[in-house]
């Protein structure tokens, strides 16, 4: 499903400040496999996982993503692969605040030109399946830490992409809350979705079936 050789990423590239944070990374990710991401603040963690997200490019190397090369792409083919392939949930949620919980997890549907009838069925589906129903008309801010996360999750998967890409998906929540987000994406894993989760936390690293550890830009 994924395939990484030699992958370089610098920031600020031939400037005086050139910082070098990933140095020639070798990773495959089978599909299907539920992984983790590990390594000290700093260590390149989400870089590593914007690239995999094409949501950011790499300086060196190959990306193979479900066999294509994933690499200077134009803008729309990498967002196209993105939308076909991925889902994001990220540590802040990123939900739109003046929208409802409904109308958050319905946006990517909007921008895959679903018609509004199916983006709300769909949208209600996924709301269902993580416990949030009777939230749907609520916006983020009525709503808990791990409620918010949920409707994050909801969004990520709505357009059933293959992979899903989480950056410290429990970092802003409690122990029991991250205990019961990590049995969310331990079940949409089940489905069938390959599942990346990056963390600084042992215990959310442990409930994953494989612990990829990331320091001074290699993997170890
Ligand atoms: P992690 O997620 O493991 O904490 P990051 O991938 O966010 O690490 O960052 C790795 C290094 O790259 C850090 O030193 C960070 O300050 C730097 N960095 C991250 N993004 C940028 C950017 N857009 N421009 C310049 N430096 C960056
Ligand atoms: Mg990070």
């Amino acid at each position: 499903m994924i395939n990484l050789r030699n992958i370089h990423k610098s920031y600020n590239l031939g400037r005086p400040n050139e910082l070098h944070v990933l140095k020639g990374i070798n990773l495959d990710i089978d599909d299907g496999e539920f992984v983790s991401i590990m390594g000290a603040s700093g260590s390149g963690k989400s870089t590593l996982l914007n690239i995999l997200g094409i949501l950011d490019t790499y300086d060196q190397g190959e990306y193979r993503l479900a066999e294509r090369l994933i690499k200077s792409q134009s803008e729309t083919e990498g967002a196209r692969l993105r939308n076909e392939l991925i889902g994001f949930v990220f540590q802040s949620f990123n939900l739109l605040n003046f929208k409802s919980a409904l109308d958050n997890v319905a946006l990517p549907l909007y921008y895959k030109g679903v018609g509004r009838k199916e983006r709300q069925r769909r949208a209600m589906e996924e709301l269902e399946r993580m416990g949030l129903a009777a939230w749907a008309d609520h916006l983020p801010n009525e709503m808990s830490g791990g409620q918010r996360q949920r409707v994050a999750i909801a969004r990520a998967i709505v357009s059933k992409p293959k992979i899903l890409l989480a950056d410290e998906p429990t970092g802003a929540l409690d122990s029991k809350t991250t205990i019961e987000v990590m049995d969310i994406f331990k079940q949409l894993n089940a489905e069938g979705i390959t599942t990346i989760i990056v963390t600084h936390e042992q215990s959310v690293a442990d409930a994953t079936d494989r612990i990829i550890r990331i320091k001074d830009g290699n993997i170890v």
